[in-house]
């Protein structure tokens, strides 16, 4: 049977050393986990076709959809502040391309289907943990409004990987606005191919920022539009209490989706030194420094589009400096613009940026939950107590003080407490996904082929802004003994 996807593939169609032509490697006996069915609904693929065992094998990778035309993508990046001039797809591979039901293009992408030109000495493949913590956590993002490719499909695929053990191997089926990253733009850049970086800079123009291909300089543009995104996407991340953990310019997505999550997590208690990441030993991107790192891989892009601003390098690098310039002020009107919403303001007035940075500041001190706080807070807009957050504080007097300020600054503005607590619980989620759950779900997969933890766990993280009683405990913090102190990234 031919199973046919109505692709309508562009990136192929670039020069033929943006990529590599490659096809999946199959796998012995591929068995589908989940099927993300209002997704597959989106895309325009049949979600029953998707689950029949011809689907699992195209999900896979041991069979090929009709119009597939499977590439890996070339990109360079900086890790860890190192430039590496070829990293690329070493274990995803770009099926192709489809138009959703909203005319947005999207990826429809594989990842752990085998190895490709740019694998180096990695295997091309995926462990079962790494794929069911993208699958939840990108989910759970999508579910949170915030940027993000997402996760069609998980599949096992009956084989193992070598890791430092052996672990059942699986593929994630991940689904992008596109893949290319500013480490695409430094490939062509770090080769002096001027006509490649313009050639992939029209490309993400007329896909991603269709509303300057007019502008009158559409590449300054481009770089405009680009850092609105990110800035933007950052204030988003930091506003739930996300790390992402390997912000690498080569997992920093053009389009302003949150894109490749390896060792990312949600912080329990409120510390903005944060790591998680097992191999983030100097903290590079800690919690609190990810407004900063992506200004530093936005700078990286910049460089890559000097050549395309003007012949005249000191002028060009004059005008990327301008409009490098604007990343601090869209990052702060944005984070700050949600912090007042967090806290239930419905106006901007001085005073308010020191207001929430003192609860920040007490929250640290008292290891209170970022999440419950913030939610928490909304209950105390509306029955006029503390109960409701005081306890999260180790000092709970610490948060009597600064609620009677708070109570004075609500009480300036005419909205009623009933529409503040509304506002509040639109933007101060019960649920995340908290390392605990995710390590509980993963491990229940891997040692008992129980996936009903995982189907539990999607469940309540598909509505996060809502009470959801019966399933209180998932808002829980972890107990002293469940902390999760390390991610791993899972190559
Ligand atoms: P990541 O840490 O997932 O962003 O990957 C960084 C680079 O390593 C990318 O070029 C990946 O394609 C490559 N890579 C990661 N894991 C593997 C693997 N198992 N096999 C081959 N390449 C890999
Ligand atoms: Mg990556």
């Amino acid at each position: 049977m031919t199973v046919h996807f109505p692709f309508q593939n562009t990136y192929s169609a670039l020069p033929s050393n943006f990529f590599a032509r490659v096809a999946p490697t199959p796998v012995a006996s591929p068995r589908l986990i989940k099927l993300n069915r209002p997704l597959a609904l989106q895309l325009g693929l049949d979600p029953d076709l998707l689950e029949s065992p011809e689907g699992a094998e195209i999900l896979a990778g041991k069979r090929l959809p009709d119009g597939a035309d499977p590439i890996a993508m070339a990109y360079a990046g900086h890790q860890f502040g190192h430039f590496v001039p070829q990293l690329g797809d070493g274990r995803a591979i770009l099926l192709g391309e489809v138009i959703d039901a909203d005319g947005i293009r999207r990826d429809i992408q594989l990842k752990g289907s085998g190895p490709t030109p740019f694998s180096r000495r990695g295997d091309g493949r995926a462990a079962l943990g790494p794929v069911l913590r993208e699958y939840i956590v990108s989910e759970a993002m999508f579910a949170l409004g915030i940027p993000t490719t997402r996760s069609l499909a998980a599949v096992i695929t009956g084989e193992r990987v070598q890791r430092e053990t052996m672990l059942p191997g699986a593929v994630l089926t991940r689904v992008a606005a596109s893949h290319i990253r500013v480490g695409t733009f430094q490939f062509f850049a770090a080769r002096g191919d001027t006509d490649g970086v313009r050639q992939l800079a029209d490309h993400v123009i007329a896909r991603h920022y269709p509303d300057i291909a007019n502008a009158e300089r559409p590449y300054h543009a481009l770089l405009q539009g680009v850092i609105a995104r990110q800035a933007e996407l950052v204030a988003r991340w930091l506003l739930v209490g996300f790390i992402h953990g390997v912000m690498n310019t080569d997992n920093c997505s053009i389009s302003g989706e949150t894109i490749d999550y390896g060792p990312c997590a949600f912080m329990d208690d409120y510390n903005p030194a944060t790591v998680f990441s097992s191999i983030d030993e100097q903290g590079r991107y800690a919690y609190a420094n990810q407004p900063r790192i992506a200004l530093w891989n936005l700078t990286r892009l910049a460089e890559c589009l000097l050549p395309l601003f003007t012949d005249d390098k000191d002028q060009a690098i004059e005008q990327a400096q301008m409009i490098l310039s604007e990343f601090p002020e869209k990052f702060t009107t944005a984070y700050q613009a949600g912090l007042r919403q967090k806290i239930g303001l419905f106006t901007a007035r001085d005073g308010d940026e020191a207001l929430v940075q003192d609860l920040l500041d007490a929250m640290a001190k008292n290891e209170a939950d970022f999440t419950l706080t913030f939610r928490g807070l909304g209950d105390a807009a509306l029955d006029s107590t503390n109960d409701s957050v005081r306890r999260l504080f180790a000092d709970p007097a610490a948060f009597n003080e600064w609620a009677a300020r708070w109570r004075v600054r609500i009480a300036d503005e005419p909205q009623s407490a009933a529409a503040r607590q509304a506002l509040m619980r639109s933007v101060n989620p019960t649920f995340i996904p908290r390392n605990h759950r995710v390590e509980a779900v993963i491990q229940a997969a891997m040692n008992n082929d129980d996936y009903a933890p995982f189907e539990q766990l999607i469940a309540v993280l598909a509505k996060p802004y809502e009470d959801q009683p019966d399933f209180a405990e998932y808002a829980d913090p972890p107990q002293p003994e469940q902390r999760v102190l390390q991610t791993f990234c899972g190559t």
